[in-house]
């Protein structure tokens, strides 16, 4: 057996270029590239020798294998040189079963996917480990590059900065200034990256960082590069390892840019050509409703897209007007009979804020999958006894300003019913005593 892949042309061109080549569009026809695998070769072993090799790797020690990404380097980046990864032992975050909030909005198997619980505090470090690895790579093959580059909403960013870190390699991420959380503006801080405040939003920095990445001297980070999507597909495997190899009914994930659906699409499907799974889920993008342009294309029944300017939303790494990756959505939407939702900034704070009194401490984007989740249950689109993963995409440590808000009753847009705030007291038994007849 010896598993290939390479970039072929998402629009169907008969152009493939090398993995260690710098390129992140077809040179034809201008569209986005896929990772594309020799499923022949892959065929060599069965469904259930990968699934018994994947299981045998899962969390272990033997290097890269134990990283929930790299556990699975034949389906990422086959034939990578060992030594030219980098890896924080991203992958492999709990799959929490959502109980007690679950049964509270009617969905009682509901499961939420912890990305969150990882490196940089994010699912962007399972694309990020790969496209660093991709850079040592072709160092190693003899193509320099100067840095890599990206355009964040901050959780892209920290990624970049500390796997490039890791690596030795110099970093360059554009932010939209006052548009991250204090804790994603420092991380890339602390990992020595260079870090540019810009006046735009996120697609200013992105249009930006474009035509600073154009020469191919800096390499492009942002999620049209696809070898971040091989990393990001192997979240669809997880998942239904964690589910001892079943398939859930659907798979609820807050979309921004549009990758990370594309990247749960392709994995779901590279399962289901290698025979490891029968049936797709069926998916779901939330959005927020300021920054609602997939939402908008699926009610026009997939008639009309249309970019927007996104509003200001408490979900500031989904507050993204112009998706890169929106054919590649809509393609994977149609071929699972998948739906768009969105949430108001009350909708997706107020789930939040019940799912926290549950145990959770969620960021606003996955606030924004639960309020979808509960929508789609009151519609009767998920139906009673289904089970639905939520992909929680980033640690609710991370915006902390927007729980500050939320719980002071300062958020905008939203209106605080569970708020809680601290009780000040002197420290005096007697006054303690009277506060807590008061609450309890
Ligand atoms: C990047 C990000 C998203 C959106 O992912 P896309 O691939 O851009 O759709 C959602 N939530 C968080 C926390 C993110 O960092
Ligand atoms: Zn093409």
């Amino acid at each position: 057996m010896n598993p290939s892949a390479r970039f072929s042309c998402f629009a169907g061109c008969d152009e493939h270029y090398a993995l260690d080549e710098v390129v992140y569009r077809c040179r034809r026809c201008g569209a986005l590239l896929d990772v594309t695998h020799d499923l022949d070769a892959l065929r060599a072993r069965s469904a259930a020798a990968w699934i018994d090799l994947f299981d045998r790797r899962w969390m272990r020690t033997a290097w890269p294998y134990g990283s929930g990404v790299w556990g699975k380097l034949e389906w990422v980046y086959p034939g990578i040189a060992h030594d030219s990864i980098v890896s924080f032992a991203e992958g492999g975050s709990n799959l929490l079963r959502a109980d007690r909030y679950g049964r509270s909005i009617g969905v009682e198997d509901l499961w939420v996917k912890q990305c969150g619980n990882s490196h940089t505090g994010s699912f962007k470090d399972l694309g990020m480990t790969v496209l660093v690895s991709a850079v040592r790579e072709m160092v190693r093959r003899g193509r320099g590059v100067r840095a890599v580059a990206c355009a964040s909403t901050g959780d892209t960013s920290a990624a970049l900065a500390a796997y490039c870190a890791a690596a030795g390699v110099p970093a360059l991420v554009l932010l939209p200034r006052d548009k991250v959380s204090v804790a994603q503006l420092l991380q890339p801080l602390a990992n020595g990256a260079t870090v540019l405040s810009l006046d735009t939003d996120f697609d200013g920095c992105m249009r930006v960082v474009k035509q600073i990445t154009d020469d191919g001297s800096i390499y492009l980070a942002n999620s049209m590069n696809s070898l971040r999507i091989e990393g990001q597909k192997t979240v669809a495997i997880e998942i239904v390892q964690q589910l001892d190899w079943s398939v859930p009914d659907w798979v609820v994930i807050p979309g921004g840019n549009l990758g990370n659906i594309y990247a749960l699409g392709r994995g779901f499907q590279m399962m289901k050509d290698l025979g490891l799974i029968a049936r797709m889920p069926r998916l779901c993008v939330a959005q927020a409703a300021r920054a609602n342009p997939l939402y908008r294309a699926f009610k026009s029944g997939w008639d009309r897209y249309e970019p927007i300017t996104a509003q200001r939303t408490a979900a500031s790494a989904i507050q993204i007007g112009d998706p890169v990756s929106i054919d590649r959505a809509i393609r994977v939407l149609k071929a699972t009979d998948g739906v768009v939702e969105e949430a108001s900034e009350d909708e997706l704070s107020d789930a939040v804020a019940r799912a926290d009194r549950t145990g959770m401490y969620n960021c606003p984007h996955t606030g924004v999958a639960l309020a979808a989740v509960e929508k789609l249950a009151r519609a009767g689109t998920i139906e009673r006894g289904q089970r639905v993963v939520v992909v929680s995409t980033a640690h609710g440590l991370k915006f902390t300003e927007f729980k500050r808000a939320y719980h002071t009753g300062a958020l905008d847009g939203a209106t605080a019913r569970h708020d809680n705030r601290p009780i000040e007291l002197p420290a005096d038994v007697d006054a303690v005593r009277r506060a807590l007849d008061a609450r309890l």
